[in-house]
């Protein structure tokens, strides 16, 4: 890292209240210590931008130990060496830190980051969406939570979204039939026009309930649920007797201090033998290996598709935050912090 430039991160200055505000967070300058035994140093190239990032500002329940007031923002990022102090990485490798920062540059243990392996053909930024976690989180939610089969119906919300768009995608990859609800017309036409999704619904201009009713009429075998509140609960009002929830998220109740209400109806999950289960990613990934051994085929074969949004600017996080929020995201939202090296198929792979 050439000293001369600043190295900045985003740090929270106190814990949002509803959508995240311009005072919750500051842009500041930081001065790195010296890089300690086992660590190594490394510049950030892209920042993965997730809605779980507003569960961490606050301070309610949650997977991961809130981020603390006056600490830097948590974030995957992807990178390249620039110094180091272990065996395991040498200066021009390209590594990923799933407990990265929002920041220029960042300072971790080795063994807490994975060296990334590059495909011919497919970008770098795929490393934090169709073939990273994003990837990871609809593979094991559909196979392993959803245990998805050939001839389920399926129901899919934020359908467009980076997992969701990929969810549904693996569905359909394992000969069930998808329905996806997505926010927009556009969004809608992607998903049935592109990426073969038998069905989408609009949930701003048309009524889910009528919709899924008339898409299946013997019910629903399989949701999985991104959103929460509303929508979850149209789906979950239709799931078949033995129906499987994979509870992925809820990001409509994200912006919400105190607990989020779910269906109505608790009895249904009795009197339908139905199964829900909620799952993190993280848990999942010592078994990583085995979804990309799938995933990674399906995109240079073109079977699966994705689309990344890259955002540049580090100073641009705020926005990008608020155009996930808002649906504005088209793909993986990602912020480009800085360059990509060169790529060359000989140093990578
Ligand atoms: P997306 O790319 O799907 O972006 C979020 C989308 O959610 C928006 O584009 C918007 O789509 C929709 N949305 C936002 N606010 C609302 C709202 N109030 N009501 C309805 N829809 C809304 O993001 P991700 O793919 O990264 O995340 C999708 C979900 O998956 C989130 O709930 C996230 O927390 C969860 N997730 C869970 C993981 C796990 O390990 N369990 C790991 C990664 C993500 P639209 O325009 O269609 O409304």
């Amino acid at each position: 890292m050439n000293n001369a430039i600043p190295a900045l991160r985003w740090q929270l200055n106190r814990r949002p209240k509803g959508a995240v505000n311009p005072e919750d967070l500051e842009l500041i300058e930081f001065k790195p210590d010296p890089l300690k035994a086992e660590h190594i140093r490394i510049r950030n190239i892209h920042l993965s931008l997730d809605p779980t990032q507003r569960i961490w500002m606050s301070d309610r329940e949650q997977y991961l130990a809130p981020i603390q007031v006056g600490s830097v923002m948590r974030g995957t990022t992807v990178g390249e060496v620039t110094e180091s102090r272990s065996e395991r990485f040498k200066p021009g490798d390209l590594v990923i830190a799933g407990m990265g920062g929002w920041e220029t540059q960042t300072d971790i243990e080795a063994k807490s980051a994975s060296r990334i392996r590059r495909l011919a053909g497919v970008p770098l930024t795929a490393s934090l969406s169709v073939l990273g976690n994003t990837g990871l989180t609809a593979w094991f939610g559909m196979t392993r939570i959803g245990q998805v089969k050939a001839g389920d119906t399926v129901v899919v919300s934020a359908a467009a979204g980076a997992v969701g768009s990929i969810a549904g995608q693996i569905a359909k990859l394992r000969g069930a039939r998808v329905v996806g609800i997505a926010g927009g017309q556009a969004k809608c036409e992607w998903l049935t026009g592109q990426l073969g999704f038998d069905a989408a619904i609009d949930y701003k201009s048309e009524d889910v309930g009528e919709e899924l009713d008339r898409h299946y009429p013997d019910g629903i075998d399989l949701n999985f649920e991104n959103v929460g509140g509303a929508i979850m609960e149209a789906v979950f009002n239709r799931l078949n007797t033995f129906g499987r929830m994979a509870l992925c998220g809820m990001i409509s109740g994200y912006e919400k201090d105190g607990p989020v209400a779910g269906p109505e109806d608790f009895s249904r999950i009795l009197m339908r033998r139905l199964r829900i289960e909620g799952f993190v990613v993280l848990d999942h990934l010592p078994h990583a290996k085995e979804a990309l051994d799938e995933l990674a085929p399906w995109v240079v074969n073109g079977q699966l598709r994705w689309k990344d949004h890259v955002e540049p600017g580090l100073e641009n996080a705020l926005h990008a935050m608020q155009l996930l929020f808002s649906g504005r995201n088209d793909g993986k939202m990602i912020l480009g912090i800085s360059p990509e090296p060169a790529f060359s198929s000989g140093a990578a792979a």
